[in-house]
């Protein structure tokens, strides 16, 4: 701090160095008071502003009464925030001593705090928020880098410009950290930093920490002195530099962090890998057993049992994957004193196909429960993952699903809070995940919600308007081009956004395959239509910033100058007027490889209409009433999708999106019901509580219980499963179905489908226990829409000696086996995290 705090302001700077900020309108608008020109200009950042704010301002401001007020209130809901009872807190008292760890490369919480890229960050701060609020006992783990992400430049060509910002750590809303045993109390606190190994040198890594409401999250900085130059840079970009960085980077978020964790002495009961970027938290773990003592394989079963993934893209460049003379070279400090234990450890991320250490394989390989990030998104990563689970369907590969949500006080914009909190029960924004909570939206005057989105669309329009000014100055453009953008995109005209990292496979472009029809969309007379474009392109991604500058191309030609524009350094800021401004938000990706997405998430609950294909979230949230679907039959080749896709969004917008937005006014009263519905459908259930809650009932504490059963007694259960496991894996290849008897010979006419018959099968199981396995018959019953799998369970008839069983099960008796029905052997256990633990089916 440079600037001092009047006394009658003390709390201020608590205020600026916690997160909660960046969800409180009430204190951003505290904060821009003091100096609105500098909050702007400072990315709202509140530590810099009391920094660069004189002492004499903040003098007038202690004896300003209206202003102390406003102070008094902000401070109240804080305290009020702080103190209030949480979900957690009822639904888990006997849980709060434990916390959840949840580790992940980037953590988009705000503009003031430039360390994330894209969906994957903003997820995590969302997550983190929303932790906070429901009372979780949370921590969040990451890296602190230097430089950041990029901020994005786009030329007068459309080429983006990467500008890197070395980023004074004492100027962001973060805190170093003090080692919690601090020594003689004469002596100056020093910041805490912990040493790890990459490759064959030490690197030390200093603790920052970032206050997040009630929770904290940790960041590792390894630009410390006395690392090497090169160790120094490790954490100064996000996702830049090689795959030499990439990896070192993910040994610092990996094992530093739970060093880290182990140097604060936090007590932590489960762990989240968000992402497989976070995966070597497993090894660093198990290296912890060994050294408690325990052989691999148990402390193998420790760690499965208290580690939850999340995968995030079903795109194949999204999975880390790193050459093994690479992963050898960087583990080369790891290892001794673990020698014996090497190839068991490298087993667990090695892709023998690729012959790479996939960092994908080791979280699935580590980790008990494991999840994509929406329903269709789960059903890919079974297909993705099939093969690490044996001879089984993909519908029963272990890999589930929790839909991402976004965190509802971050992005509804403060006019829509307002205006739904007139309407909605006292209580809807804590129980925000509650449909009843919402029905309320029906009665919002239509009036009234169109003159709040019109607000919001013509404060998205003045700032798009200076942000393409600015782009003119910059580039050198001429007055009369510097005023053209100032007069660019209208209020009245039908708005649509498009806004995110620009990879190929979310296809930005696809709008502009036909430019005359396009053409007559914007121009049209009585109906038009504008565009506004965001997004940043990875500096690798070279055909993503093609697509850039294909897009600025077009809007530079007459028919669409001021009607789509391309608009620079999307972040959250720009997020937030886009998803609150426009009307219509566009999502057109390749299906299936938008896993969820979630800016159509935030665009929906502030009553802007999705038009989206059926990927992601969006093929679980469109119900019909709620937005639009654009169109592709889902079977066809690629090519053929894409043309069906693009005709299909200028269909849409031609005889259904323009007409419907055009058809009353000056209020559009059917628009407005369609706003309505939207938000009335979609904002309970895409909200990171909602999220956080499936999560903590679904995953966190079932691994917690877990861990702590396997962990009793010296960890005795631990040891019993991982040796049954160990037995089971030994012995299976003795058990075998010998004989299926389903009571027909080849010659036999089927019988009628409405009849039952006995079927057995005899099984052999050697050394393993009967009642270790469940004995089942398979087979597919057809429906109007698929061929569904039935499984009957079998249930012993006969011993036969003292390894052979005979099953037995009724099933419809024109079923035969072989051609139609199969039975399957597999082991089970209720010390099992869940069905398909071990890869071991057999089939006859
Ligand atoms: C929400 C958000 C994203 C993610 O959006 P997707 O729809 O998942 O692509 C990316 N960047 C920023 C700045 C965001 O706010």
């Amino acid at each position: 701090m440079t600037t001092a705090i009047p006394s009658s302001l003390a709390r201020l700077p608590e205020l600026a160095y916690n997160l909660w900020y960046s969800w409180n309108p009430s204190a951003q608008a505290l904060f821009s008071r003091i100096h609105p020109q500098l909050w702007e200009q400072l990315q709202h950042n509140p530590v810099r502003l009391l920094q660069e704010v004189t002492s004499e301002a903040l003098e007038a401001f202690a004896k300003d009464t209206a202003f102390l007020r406003q102070y008094e209130q902000v401070l109240q809901q804080w305290d009020a925030y702080r103190e209030a009872g949480t979900w957690f807190g009822d639904t888990y008292p006997q849980h709060t001593q434990q916390a959840i760890a949840y580790f992940c490369a980037e953590f988009g919480f705000h503009e003031s705090l430039p360390i994330y890229s894209g969906g994957l960050g903003i997820l995590a701060g969302d997550h983190c928020k929303s932790a906070s609020d429901l009372g979780i006992p949370f921590i969040g783990i990451g890296l602190l880098y230097k430089k950041g992400y990029f901020k994005q430049r786009i030329d007068a060509e459309g080429g983006q410009q990467a500008e890197y910002v070395t980023y004074d750590f004492t100027k962001l809303p973060i805190l170093p950290v003090y080692a919690p045993r601090t020594k003689a109390a004469n002596e100056e606190a020093e910041q805490l930093t912990v040493a790890l190994q990459v490759s064959d040198r030490t690197v030390k890594l200093k603790v920052w920490a970032a206050e997040v409401g009630r929770i904290r999250v940790y960041l590792l900085d390894a630009d410390v002195e006395g690392n090497s130059p090169w160790d120094r840079e490790l954490t100064a970009q996000l996702y830049g530099g090689t795959q030499d960085t990439r990896i070192a980077q993910e040994i610092v978020l990996g094992i530093g962090g739970i060093k880290a964790l182990r140097a604060l002495d936090i007590p932590v009961g489960a762990y989240h890998i968000n992402e497989g970027h976070a995966a070597f938290l497993t090894f660093e773990r198990l290296r912890e057993q060994l050294d408690q003592g325990l052989p691999f394989h148990v402390a193998l079963e420790l760690v499965r049992a208290s580690t939850v993934f999340t995968t995030h893209t079903p795109v194949p460049a999204g999975h880390d994957a790193f050459p093994m003379p690479m992963y050898e070279y960087y583990f080369r400090g790891f290892f001794p004193g673990y020698e014996a234990q090497r190839d068991t450890f490298t087993q667990l991320g090695y892709d023998p196909d690729k012959n790479l250490f996939n960092m994908t394989h080791l979280a699935l390989n580590t980790s008990a429960i494991r999840g994509g990030v929406s329903k269709l998104h789960g059903q890919v990563s079974r297909d993705m993952f099939r093969k690490f689970h044996g001879n089984i369907d993909a519908n029963e590969v272990p890999i589930g699903h929790i839909t991402n949500g976004i965190h509802l006080s971050t992005w509804l914009a403060p006019e829509l809070k307002e205006l739904y909190g007139r309407f909605l029960p006292g209580h809807w924004q804590s129980q925000q995940a509650d449909p009843e909570q919402w029905s309320a939206i029906e009665h919002l005057p239509a009036e009234w919600l169109w003159s709040a989105h019109r607000q919001l669309k013509e404060k998205l329009i003045r700032h798009a308007r200076e942000n393409l000014a600015e782009q003119c100055r910059r580039t050198g453009q001429s007055a009369g081009r510097i005023e053209e953008a100032q007069r660019s995109l209208s209020p009245d005209a039908l708005t649509i956004g498009f806004a995110r990292r620009f990879a190929t496979y979310k296809r930005a472009n696809l709008i502009f395959s036909d430019l005359s029809r396009l053409d007559r969309l914007v121009n049209h007379p009585e109906r038009p239509i504008q565009f506004l474009f965001a997004g940043k392109a990875h500096p690798a991604d070279h055909p993503g910033q093609e697509l850039i500058r294909e897009i600025h191309r077009v809007s530079q030609l007459a028919p669409f100058r001021g009607k789509v524009v391309v608009l620079e350094n999307y972040d959250t800021s720009l997020a937030r007027y886009l998803v609150q401004g426009v009307d219509v938000w566009l999502n057109n990706p390749r299906r299936p490889y938008e896993a969820s997405g979630t800016s159509g998430q935030k665009a929906a609950m502030n009553g802007v209409i999705n038009f989206s294909v059926l990927d992601g979230w969006w093929e679980e949230g469109y119900d019909g009433t709620n937005g639009w679907s654009i169109y592709a039959n889902n079977e066809a080749d690629w090519e053929t999708q894409e043309r069906e896709n693009k005709e299909s969004i200028y269909q849409l917008l031609e005889h259904e999106i323009a007409p419907l937005y055009y058809q009353e006014s000056p209020v559009p009263t059917p628009w407005v019901s369609r706003m309505k519905r939207s938000i009335q459908t979609l904002a309970p259930k895409y909200n990171t509580d909602r999220m956080v809650m499936d999560y903590t009932n679904d995953t966190y504490l079932p691994s917690l219980r877990r861990t702590e059963h396997l962990s009793a007694d010296a960890f005795a259960e631990a040891t019993k499963v991982a040796d049954y496991k160990r037995f089971i894996q030994q012995h299976w290849h003795k058990v075998r179905i010998i004989e299926v008897n389903d009571g027909t010979s080849a010659r036999q006419p089927a019988l009628p489908v409405d009849r039952l018959k006995d079927v057995t099968a005899t099984v052999k199981f050697g050394p393993v226990w009967f009642k270790d396995t469940a004995v089942e018959l398979l087979y597919y019953e057809e429906h109007p829409d698929a061929w569904r799998q039935v499984i009957v369970t079998m249930e012993p008839a006969r011993q036969l000696d003292d390894s052979s069983v005979i099953y037995h099960a009724m099933i419809p008796a024109h079923l035969k086996h072989g051609p139609h029905f199969s039975v399957r052997v597999l082991p089970i256990s209720e010390n099992f995290a869940r069905r398909f633990e071990l890869p071991l089916v057999t089939t006859f």
